[in-house]
């Protein structure tokens, strides 16, 4: 593994400290190794642009939330065009509910929808993946 040495205001570096310690990494470094993982993944999003796209869009939020599943009956309905299929978990022992899109459309509708997911409330926690329809294999038999 490469070692490098950044410069960097010392609020900023503080702030670092802080998410090392709130959120238990084991240091700095696995900070700004994942800070770099999410950059390099946002500016290959730009690769998606113009392509048709399938995203599995993932939304985890507490138990027996009314007010977030009433939100996520809205976006299947407001977003009709775009959701393929959609499910609902509930995780054991009342833990929580896990909501399940998969989407399909350009880059502007996959993000619209999952910027729609993240702004429902500070509960819900929004995860996805994506996949070009054009990257699909066609079968060799
Ligand atoms: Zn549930």
């Amino acid at each position: 593994m490469g070692i490098v040495s950044v410069s960097m205001p010392e609020d900023l570096l503080k702030k670092i400290d802080e998410l090392v310690e709130v959120h238990d990494y084991s240091g700095r470094s696995e900070v700004f190794r994942e800070a770099g993982r999410k950059l390099i993944r946002e500016f290959q999003d730009q690769s998606l642009e113009n392509r048709e796209l399938i995203a599995i869009v993932t939304a985890l939020f507490p138990y027996d939330s009314r007010a977030v599943e009433t939100k996520m009956t809205e976006l299947r309905h407001t977003h009709a065009d775009a959701v393929r299929s959609n499910s609902h978990s509930c995780i054991c022992d009342d833990r929580g509910c896990v909501e399940t899109f998969i989407i399909e459309g350009d880059l502007t509708d996959v993000s619209e929808f999952v910027r729609d997911v993240e702004a429902t409330n500070e509960d819900v926690q929004v995860e996805y993946s994506l996949f070009p329809v054009d990257s699909i294999q066609q079968p060799t038999l």
